[in-house]
């Protein structure tokens, strides 16, 4: 990264505008502890123990980790989140982050509330939702399609596609764009499947649903340019977010579990190769598709800025988005949104006890993201003793 690409994403001031010194300090404290694997670990474990003793710690856990990376328990309690974002022109994908569900009445109940929370967001003006397959059927019937166990013409796929159709319907009339997370490699194709039905009935004219490719996997690129290659031939838009991928340990560890080969990538550079390239092609391609992407590698970032620029995209041109998640690199948010790209927090929210499951997760990435959590830190730490200074 050179110089000028540094300063960019180096100002804490702009970075943590919207905080106030108390919640500073909160940031401050709860990064002490994702610094160090241990605390992490004994973290973990007390939120595991208040989960399965339903213990009363909910007001500790709301005022800590829940705050600085959630938006609320409920929709309504995001306003304020939302509000103080729009403020600086970053706009918010909130999602509702409860853990996989298993029973006809939790996916029916997952899609309802996807339905309010669409309404909700159409009113607000706010222009995504992230919305995940595990939610609508559970995980072993999503294998069974991904490895044709399961026929497409079954009941049970026919009632999960009923309900992606449902929220991408609803979404559409209120010019909401559904996108639709990617999760574990052993599932992915049949979410990626729902996904492909649903872009080609709903992104006819410009694309409201959104598939997310991971670029850890082995691939990446070449699925891309099939779906386009499908899109072109049957005249529907694209839409692609685009991510690293969140579950490495998980899919490597189960690939050598199973004995069949990982589909990850081996190294870091590789997945950075494939995450750079799947962007070019994406930018050379925007007249047929829209971008989304979700990460917090500033190099990733400013790649993405130049690229933009050479193929002469405007920055404020609403058929690519950056996104970050709601209480990780602010510095490179407030700064893309200074410069009048679009940008979007990803923010989850629902009661404590259902996103405990994710802050575990979170803490976890944070740890096993080592480089960004340091990050995250230091930028806290620069700006507390530059405020320090202004007194
Ligand atoms: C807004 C947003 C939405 C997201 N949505 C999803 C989603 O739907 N599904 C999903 O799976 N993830 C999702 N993620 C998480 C994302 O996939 C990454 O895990 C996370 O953002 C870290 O990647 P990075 O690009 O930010 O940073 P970086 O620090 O540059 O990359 C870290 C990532 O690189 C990869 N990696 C690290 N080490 C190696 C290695 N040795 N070999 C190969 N690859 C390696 C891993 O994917 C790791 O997470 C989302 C992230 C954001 C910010």
């Amino acid at each position: 990264m050179d110089k000028t690409s540094k300063n960019l994403f180096n100002n804490t001031k702009l970075a943590f505008t919207n905080k106030s010194n108390l919640q500073l300090k909160k940031a401050f404290f709860l990064f002490s502890v994702l610094d160090y694997p241990v605390l992490t670990k004994l973290g973990n474990s007390f939120l595991l123990l208040v989960l399965k003793l339903n213990l009363p710690f909910k007001g500790i856990i709301k005022k800590t980790i829940f705050n600085h990376f959630c938006g609320g328990e409920t929709i309504e309690e995001c306003d304020d989140t939302f509000k103080s974002l729009n403020k600086y022109n970053i706009s918010a994908m909130p999602e509702y982050s409860v853990e996989a569900e298993s029973t006809l009445e939790g996916f029916e109940n997952y899609k309802n509330d996807s339905i309010e929370i669409i309404n909700y967001l159409g009113n607000l003006k706010l222009p995504f939702i992230a919305i995940k397959c595990t939610g609508l059927m559970d995980i072993s019937s999503l294998e069974k399609i991904s490895v044709g166990e399961l026929n497409e013409d079954s009941d049970e796929y026919k009632s999960f596609f009923k309900r992606v159709d449902e929220l991408c319907r609803v979404g559409e009339k209120n010019n909401v764009k559904i996108l639709i997370d990617a999760e574990e490699s052993w599932i992915q194709d049949s979410i990626d499947r729902v996904g492909l039905e649903m872009m080609r009935k709903y992104n006819k004219n410009s694309a409201n649903v959104f598939i997310t490719h991971q670029c850890y996997r082995t691939g990446t690129l070449d699925k891309i340019k099939d779906y386009l290659e499908i899109a072109n031939k049957e005249k529907f838009y694209l839409g692609v977010k685009l991510v690293r991928g969140a579950y490495m340990e998980k899919e490597r560890k189960r690939a050598l579990d199973n004995n069949y080969p990982s589909p990850i990538h081996d190294t870091k550079e590789n997945t950075d190769k494939e995450f750079n390239n799947s962007l070019l092609f994406c930018v050379k391609n925007i007249q047929k598709l829209s971008l989304w992407v979700g990460s917090h590698n500033e190099d990733s970032c400013l790649k993405l800025m130049e690229m933009m620029k050479k193929n002469k995209i405007k920055k404020e041109d609403d058929r690519i988005w950056f996104s970050q998640l709601y209480g990780m690199s602010d510095n490179i948010s407030y700064s893309l949104s200074s410069l009048e790209y679009n940008v979007v927090k990803l923010i989850p929210f629902g009661p404590i006890e259902k996103t405990i499951p994710y802050l575990i997760r979170r803490a976890n990435e944070n740890s096993s993201v080592q480089g960004q959590s340091n990050r995250q830190f230091t930028l806290i730490k620069d700006e507390i003793s530059r405020r320090n200074k202004l007194n």
